[in-house]
């Protein structure tokens, strides 16, 4: 073998025929994002490098960035793995945060993420293992992200978070796509307002969801966790309705949705005392309600209002309208019989808690006065979920825990959320 020593005599020579250059600007940094906070600790097997938690990545990322390199590559540590490695599409999950937090505060430097599942399966795998070939499919796992059993085998029905009944007509379009191309071409509408779309097989999930996904539609969940949240139209469509429902229903499912608890926990939402969506068979329900209070100055004694109330609440005493709150149910039917607008209205909400419709029935109870804030009622939904958390038994409904609990605790507990919101 003969070689050309002469070309690597000396550094003339060695840059005139480099083929090969290498600058800063060509190198990428890998950058060990761990899930927690307040967290640099030293990877034992690299000296000088740490492992970082989100919240202290811009100690290393403003001196990347001053180096003048290229970008990163982000590898993620997260705290769960299973075997579908969850974490890994988590939306925020350890490596979603570390990427959205580079996005905003280094935009310069190019982002490259591992996609290897290893760092997210619990059986250390790179990839998922099909269940004929290794290992059992991790139905717990499924069941989170909308997938359940069905009696034949590899086949599940994927359930839609479709929150407060509403649909898009592009998303029905993607939907019925989906079904047709993964599923037997038809879907289920369910009890609780949402699209189930059967028969997709275990190996087609991640398609069906990246399918779903371009057309704007998501998975919802099944299992312990809070459920989508249901609502009828609301004031926003129907005459009757005293609350918008729809947007109640779009910030309840924001805040709570697929929240992990001892076991289901529905919120239902509707917008007056026809009650359409019947809230009390929820755990929490919700149901809209107008306070009114006659104005005189306006009212022109026709006496509608006093025929349409249901309940008797009215009536005349020396020409004034008299209402007689023991008896009204915050219907809010005489101000819109109204012929001049002839009240003055608080919309509200009445909420009752620990309603059950399955194996075991039972109505929520009431057990607040007529909520007139807004922030009050976020307060008591906030505090509502929080005692479930702290208090049920694994797999037990709402009902159960409060009356095993005690109902005069559960009382206590929220009427001082209502109190001191
Ligand atoms: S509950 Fe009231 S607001 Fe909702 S759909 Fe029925 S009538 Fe309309
Ligand atoms: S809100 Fe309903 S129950 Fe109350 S006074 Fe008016 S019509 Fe009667
Ligand atoms: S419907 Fe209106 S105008 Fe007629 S009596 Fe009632 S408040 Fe007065």
């Amino acid at each position: 073998m003969k070689r050309f020593r002469r070309l690597r005599s000396d550094e003339r020579i060695r840059s005139l025929v480099r083929e090969t250059h290498i600058e800063r600007s060509m190198l990428v940094y890998p950058i060990f994002v761990e899930e927690g906070e307040n967290i640099k600790t030293p990877v034992e097997s690299m000296p000088g490098i740490y492992r970082y938690s989100p919240d202290r990545l811009d100690e290393l990322l403003s001196e990347a960035d001053k180096a003048g390199i290229a970008g990163v590559l982000v590898f993620g540590i997260p705290k769960h793995k299973d075997s579908l490695a969850s974490s890994a599409y988590d939306e925020n999950g350890v490596t979603q945060q570390a990427i959205r937090k580079i996005k905003k505060n280094n935009p310069g430097l190019l982002v490259i993420a591992d996609v290897c599942l290893c760092e997210y399966t619990d059986h250390g795998h790179c990839g998922l293992v099909r269940e004929d070939i290794i290992m059992a499919v991790d139905y717990a796992s499924l069941k989170k992200g909308g997938f359940m059993r069905q009696k034949q085998k590899n086949n599940f029905s994927l359930r839609l978070r479709v929150v407060g009944g509403n649909v898009t007509a592009g998303q029905l379009a993607a939907i019925a796509e989906v079904a047709k191309k993964y599923g037997d071409g038809h879907v289920h509408l369910t009890s609780r307002q949402s699209i189930e779309i059967p028969f997709v097989k275990l190996d087609d999930i991640s398609d069906v969801k990246a399918a779903l996904a371009e057309g704007g539609v998501e998975p919802g969940v099944c299992g312990p966790r809070v459920r989508t949240v249901t609502a009828c139209q609301g004031s926003e469509i129907c005459p009757s309705g005293c609350i918008d429902t729809y947007s109640l229903a779009k910030e309840l499912d924001d805040r709570y949705f697929a929240r992990e608890l001892p076991h289901k926990f529905k919120f239902g939402i509707t917008g007056c005392q026809n009650n359409c969506l019947k809230a009390e068979e929820n755990d929490l329900g919700i149901k809209g309600g107008i306070k009114v209070t006659w104005r005189k100055s306006d009212c022109i004694h026709c006496g509608v209002c006093i025929k349409a109330c249901r309940n008797g609440a009215l009536s005349t005493d020396d020409g004034k309208i008299v209402v007689d709150a023991s008896k009204c149910n915050y219907c809010g039917r005489c101000v819109k019989s109204c012929p001049v607008e002839s009240w003055d209205t608080v919309h509200g909400y009445i909420v009752s808690f620990g309603g059950l419709f399955g194996n075991s029935i039972s109505k929520g109870e009431t057990i607040l006065p007529f909520i007139e804030d807004h922030e009050k009622l976020m307060a008591v939904c906030d505090a509502a979920v929080s005692f479930f958390n702290d208090y049920a038994n694994p797999s037990e409904r709402f009902r159960f825990t409060i009356e095993r609990v005690g109902t005069d605790k559960f009382r206590e507990y929220i009427i001082n959320a209502y109190n001191n919101a």
